[in-house]
């Protein structure tokens, strides 16, 4: 379905951004990887899928904190492929605090990398892809694109701006064959979250089992996690024809979390 084409898929060293850039090269995608890690490790998921999926992988390291960086990758891409036909932001970063104790710095490091690097690669991206008359952003948001949770001030605000930016440039992109759409999931079993889960087993003593338990049944009905590979899945179902009217919009993927 997506032979010939080039996708860029910021943060896909890990989580879901690895989940989602392995399901486009499955379908035939030439992949530009980005994120942060050890090179070795990094080496060998591009290899990996290069050689399993038949097509060309390369990694950039950009820093999506980074105005100069977030555009050059979108440069260096079409500069090495000749083109740019899917663009996932999805690098991100969480950090929890009381919005009295928040540290601005991580205030303005969340905001950088999970809200102004999807505008900076998308005002990067729209001319290229305007020009190929055919261009699919998805800008992985969260539930927390659509409702809130305590101790979440900078990243809740990240993802509403998120929200808010897809439908913006949804609507000025339309009719040019250009869509850009938001995907909202739920709790995702990933590094990110991992890290809220031994949080929660530290706070109320509890073990990381009985701590996994609790982060699911409080917000997310399914009692499941979504995963990388569920969510690859929707980003290919937005890469389809059958998305092509689908525009400014956000899709939850979140086991019933924002139905409550
Ligand atoms: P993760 O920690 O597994 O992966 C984050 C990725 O972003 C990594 O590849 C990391 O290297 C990269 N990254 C971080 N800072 C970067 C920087 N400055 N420059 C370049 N790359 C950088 O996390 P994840 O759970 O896979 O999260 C991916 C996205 O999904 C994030 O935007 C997150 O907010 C969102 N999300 C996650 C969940 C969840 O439950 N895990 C739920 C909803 C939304």
């Amino acid at each position: 379905m997506l032979k010939g084409k080039v996708a860029i898929v910021t943060g896909s060293t890990s989580g879901i951004g690895l989940g989602i850039a392995k399901e486009l090269a499955t379908l035939g995608a030439d992949l530009v990887l980005n994120g942060l890690g050890d090179a070795g490790e990094i080496e060998a998921i591009r290899s990996g899928i290069e050689r399993k999926r038949g097509v060309r992988v390369i990694h950039d390291g950009a820093d999506m904190s980074k105005e100069r960086a977030v555009r050059g990758l979108i440069a260096r891409t079409v500069e090495k492929f000749g083109r740019l036909d899917i663009l996932v932001n999805n690098a991100g970063i969480q950090f929890t605090a009381p919005v009295e104790e928040f540290p601005a710095a991580k205030w303005n490091a969340i905001l950088e990398i999970n809200l102004s690097a999807a505008f900076h690669g998308i005002a990067a991206a729209v001319p290229q892809m305007k020009k190929q008359r055919w261009g699919r952003i998805v800008n992985i948001a969260s539930t927390h694109g659509l409702v809130a949770s305590t101790h979440k001030a900078a990243y809740v605000a990240a993802k509403h701006g998120l929200v808010g930016l897809t439908k913006v440039v949804g609507l000025e992109a339309a009719g040019s064959g250009v869509t850009c759409n938001a995907v909202c999931p739920g709790w995702v079993r990933t590094p990110l979250v991992e890290k809220q889960i031994s949080d929660i087993a530290v706070q109320r003593s509890i073990s990381q089992k009985e701590a996994t338990k609790e982060l699911l049944a409080e917000k997310q009905p399914t009692l499941e996690f979504v995963s990388p590979e569920q969510l690859g899945g929707t980003v290919a179902f937005l890469c389809s024809p059958a998305a092509d009217q689908i525009t400014g919009t956000a899709i939850s993927v979140d086991g019933g979390w924002t139905a409550q």
